[in-house]
């Protein structure tokens, strides 16, 4: 039995195609595409066949590329560098690759690496950065695949730093002639301030810190930190920045509420420490994290400081960020998507409503003291949402005083469980059953509370996980 050939081993090649003539065989969507990044890349566009698409056809009046008319010639591949044949005629392509060997010209032939002489890359794009991927045909899914998860890692901000590098070309080459100390100078260049800034769009200060760096000794580098939104624990819910600083971290901070599945996200071999706070010592902890940050950006590293839902939603992020201001450390931010926002998702609850609620509150009441300072009087009002943080303790007193204030004892509510995880639970019922109902279910944290109207659209609405708990059954509601 005859197996199939092995996939040719290929040689990457980058061209510059400015000025020089290109010839694309076809008219259709593909030859549109084929055309327009040829375009990009300043080619001479010749386009070849019997009947163009409206786009084409625009092209060809705007005199941005040359229309030759009819069946492929082989004289139309005269003076041209290389050929792309877009048709969906197996013989016409065919023709066109035949030719191109007979002429010496390259040519690709789309959808065939077979039948292909070059073959382009799946690509990923930064400014003058490009990541070109091949699989020389064995595998271009596997290709496709691989391009997707490196566009989502490397960060828009990669395009300005390789133009960056490129204005500096001859000023590292002068400082730094020897090949190693120069390869030292990027790694310490790569890993600090410069890429960060210009993450943060600050591009004035990536310029002068490039400058810094360029004369600085290489005992004085300093760590950064970011400080991260984990969200609430399904690993899909982070941003793509946080996913691509924690594949940068030196050094990860979380806390308890941090899920492992985010967790197994991070850079393999980055230090891992749980700062989790348990309630009661928030203080103590709290001055150990400042001091944990301190120590590891003082030696360098890159710090990262997750945090789980948003990092400024009841995160005391803010604390975090005067500490390093006042330490002259650089910093900055990746939000995330808070309890609030995350549970009313998963468990169907929309958080406004043109009927019921008009506005939300974020709410925390997870002690005494601090349900002695909430104001009651505007948490009682209709027409809105509260979204109660950390009230898994205090929900009797919670339930209580906002009926005494005014709001409706038949309120409807829903308690998220572990809210967008592989053990969410959802309770619904009415605002006066509330403690009773989260006593039941022994509900534990962490736990989100929602009241307000459209806390009943849980029942109809819930999408993940099961259905939620203490509704009322349909078959006796039926039946009343
Ligand atoms: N910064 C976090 C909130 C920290 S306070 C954020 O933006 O989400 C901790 C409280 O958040 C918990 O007590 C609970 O009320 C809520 N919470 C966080 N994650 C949760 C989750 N997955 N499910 C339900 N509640 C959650």
């Amino acid at each position: 039995m005859a197996s199939p050939p092995a996939p040719p081993r290929l040689f990457p090649v980058f061209a510059d195609l400015r000025g020089r003539a290109v010839l694309v065989v076809g008219g259709g969507t593909v030859a549109l595409r084929k055309t327009t990044a040829l375009l990009e890349a300043g080619a001479i566009v010749r386009l070849g066949a019997p009947a163009l698409n409206a786009e084409l056809a625009g092209l060809v009046e705007q005199g941005r590329i040359e229309h030759l008319h009819g069946t492929f010639a082989p004289r139309w591949l005269d003076g041209a560098w290389l050929a792309i044949a877009a048709t969906d005629d197996d013989e016409v392509n065919r023709a066109v690759a035949e030719a191109g060997e007979a002429q010496r010209v390259w040519v690709n032939v789309v959808d065939d690496a077979r039948a292909s002489s070059v073959q382009i890359p799946a690509r990923v794009d930064r400014g003058p950065l490009q990541v070109a991927i091949s699989s020389g045909g064995a595998a271009p899914m596997l290709a496709r695949h691989l391009r997707e998860t490196l566009e989502t890692q490397l960060d828009t901000s990669l395009g300005e730093l390789a133009e960056l590098l490129g204005r500096e070309r001859h000023r590292i080459r002068s400082r730094f002639p020897q090949m190693g100390a120069r390869r030292r100078f990027f790694d310490r260049l790569l890993q600090g301030a410069v890429p960060a800034l210009l993450r943060r769009r600050q591009h004035l200060a990536a310029e002068r810190e490039f400058g810094a760096q360029l004369h600085a000794d290489a005992s004085t580098a300093r760590g950064s930190v970011a400080l991260v939104g984990a969200g609430p624990g399904d690993p899909g819910l982070l941003t793509l920045r946080a996913l691509r600083v924690l594949n940068e971290a030196d050094v990860i901070l979380h806390d308890r509420l941090v899920s492992d599945e985010v967790l197994q996200l991070v850079r393999r071999d980055a230090q891992r420490i749980e700062v989790g706070k348990q309630a009661g010592n928030h203080h103590a902890t709290q001055d150990q994290i400042h001091a944990l940050m301190l120590e590891h950006t003082l030696a360098g590293k890159r710090v990262v400081r997750l945090k789980g839902g948003d990092p400024f939603v009841f995160g005391r992020g803010g604390e975090e960020l005067e500490v390093l201001r006042a330490h002259g450390i650089d910093f900055e931010v990746v939000p995330g998507i808070t309890a609030a926002l995350a549970c009313a998702a998963y468990a169907g609850v929309p958080l406004t409503h043109r009927e019921h609620a008009q506005s939300v509150r974020l709410v925390t009441a997870h002690c005494r003291e601090s349900q002695d300072t909430l104001d009651w009087p505007a948490l009682a009002l209709e027409r809105q949402t509260l979204a109660v943080y950390m009230g898994v303790a205090g929900l009797d007193r919670f339930s209580a005083r906002l009926i005494e204030h005014g709001r409706a004892a038949t309120t409807p509510f829903a308690i998220v469980e572990n809210g967008s995880r592989a053990n969410q639970r959802v309770i619904t019922g009415a605002l006066s059953g509330l403690a009773e109902l989260a006593r039941i279910h022994a509900v534990q944290s962490p736990a989100l509370l929602i009241v307000g109207e459209v806390a009943a659209l849980a029942n109809t609405l819930h999408w993940f996980g099961g259905p939620p708990l203490g509704a009322p059954a349909p078959a006796v509601a039926e039946a009343a």
